[in-house]
């Protein structure tokens, strides 16, 4: 059987923290689906289209992540494309506690799905979407927070 691993997020913009926590599963999974969750409760920043092409900018030579944009509960898009298993990264215990809840709450909703978790390297521990966003909505330059790939001028 396939092991397809589903990584869910806003991406908004995708991180040198995302990249590396993908990098270090791509060794533990055959696919590696990047979701981009359209979450009617965040407003985007940066339009879904630029963050797709940034997603696949930077993993254009692992053959084994992909990249697409899904809509509702995370557990019902494993299912919709065959993933068995969700994989997120923690940073903090303030990450812990958030990733247990809605873990165990999908384990309750789809048994059959496992979350995995990697830690986050300890060098990408601060540095999260929002912060990345505030720097560019004052004009700061990112460049060092995100893949190299990705071109937010
Ligand atoms: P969300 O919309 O759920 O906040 P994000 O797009 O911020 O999602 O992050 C998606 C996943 O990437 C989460 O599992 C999160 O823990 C992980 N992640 C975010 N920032 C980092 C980082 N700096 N290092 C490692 N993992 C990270």
């Amino acid at each position: 059987m396939q092991r397809i691993a589903v990584f869910p997020g806003s991406f908004d913009p995708i991180t040198k923290g995302h990249e590396s926590v993908i990098k270090r599963a791509i060794p533990l999974f055959d696919t590696i689906i990047i979701a981009i969750g359209e979450n009617s409760e965040k407003k985007e920043y940066f339009p879904l289209e630029k963050r797709l092409k940034w997603i696949k900018k930077t993993f254009e030579k692992y053959p084994a992540v992909k990249v697409m944009p899904y809509n509702g509960l995370t557990v019902d898009f494993c299912k919709q494309v065959n993933a068995t298993y969700i994989l997120r990264g923690l940073r903090t215990s303030a990450d812990f506690e958030f990733e247990r809840s809605i873990g165990q709450m999908n384990k309750n909703i789809h048994p059959d799905i496992e979350t995995v978790f990697l830690l986050t390297a300890p060098e990408y521990t601060h540095l999260n979407s929002s912060i990345v966003r505030e720097i560019h909505k004052h004009g700061g330059n990112v460049e060092q927070f995100v893949p190299d790939s990705v071109d937010l001028k």
